[in-house]
């Protein structure tokens, strides 16, 4: 589903992403572990090609995104091409971002009807079925400012499901919550992997990546330093940087 090879990424003189090699398959969860500033965020941007890249390939479900290089010199891809692939995925930040002035049911069906400009009743019960399956029925007609943070998370996902993406990038999304509300948004995210869909996450959830992730990847410094099953790397780190960050988080 996500095949990403030597990835690059530079900021200025900063190099952020040194190399990234990563293979996810179609129904595979796999969480993104690593200290702040490692290049979490930005190898999430890149997949989503809200960043481009300086060097490597990535490809979402066949398509590539980001920049392909041909004897030695950098092109762009067409727009065309990096529209198809970012079609297949769908993204959830740290903060919920819903438009202020729509209502729960109407952020979830602005991106089909606007983007895909689908027919609006389909999508009006494609969305409500949405709501449902994050617990939202009874909260489809309120806006976010009426809605507790982990509510508007799970809005947040309804919206990016209502894409029908083929993948799932979730960045922090219960960082910013209340502790008492991690755990509404990390039961969606556990449904959502048990019906097969794709997922990369970053997290500092641990309990979550062990019980619903079948990989963890450990980054440093922009480098992949380790992954494996779950129980491998949090049992068994192999490396003395995961130790260390491991040591602090576990
Ligand atoms: P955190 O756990 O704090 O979210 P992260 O692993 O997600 O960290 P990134 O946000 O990907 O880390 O940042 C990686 C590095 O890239 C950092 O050194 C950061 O300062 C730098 N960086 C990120 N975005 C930009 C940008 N738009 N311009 C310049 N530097 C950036
Ligand atoms: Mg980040």
């Amino acid at each position: 589903m996500v095949e990403a090879i030597g990835v690059r990424k530079v900021y200025g003189h900063n190099v952020v992403l040194e190399s990234i090699d990563l293979t996810v398959e179609a129904g595979e969860v796999v969480s993104l572990l690593g200290p702040s500033g490692s290049g979490k965020s930005t190898f999430l941007r890149c997949i989503n090609h809200l960043e481009p890249i300086d060097g490597g390939e990535i490809s979402v479900n066949g398509s590539l995104v980001g920049y392909r290089r041909a004897h030695g010199k950098k092109y762009e891809l067409h727009r065309k091409d990096i529209a198809k692939a970012r079609r297949d995925v769908g993204m959830v930040f740290q903060r919920f971002n819903l438009f202020p002035h729509k209502t729960a049911l109407e952020n979830v069906m602005e991106a089909p009807v606007i983007v895909q400009g689908r027919a609006k009743g389909d999508v009006r019960a494609e969305a409500m079925e949405l709501l449902d399956r994050v617990g939202l029925t009874d909260r489809a007609g309120h806006y976010p400012s009426m809605l507790s943070g982990g509510q508007q998370q799970r809005v947040a996902i309804a919206r990016a499901l209502a894409m029908r993406p083929r993948l799932m990038l979730f960045d922090e999304p219960t960082s910013a919550l209340d502790p008492e509300l991690v755990g509404e948004v990390l039961d969606v995210m556990r449904g959502l992997a048990q019906d097969g869909m794709t997922m990369i996450v970053v997290t500092h959830e641990i309990g979550f990546a062990r019980e619903v992730c079948d990989r963890v990847v450990f980054m440093d410094g922009g480098v992949i330093v380790e992954q494996g099953a779950p129980a491998d790397v949090f049992n068994n780190p192999e490396h003395a940087r995961t130790q260390a960050f491991l040591s602090k988080v576990l």
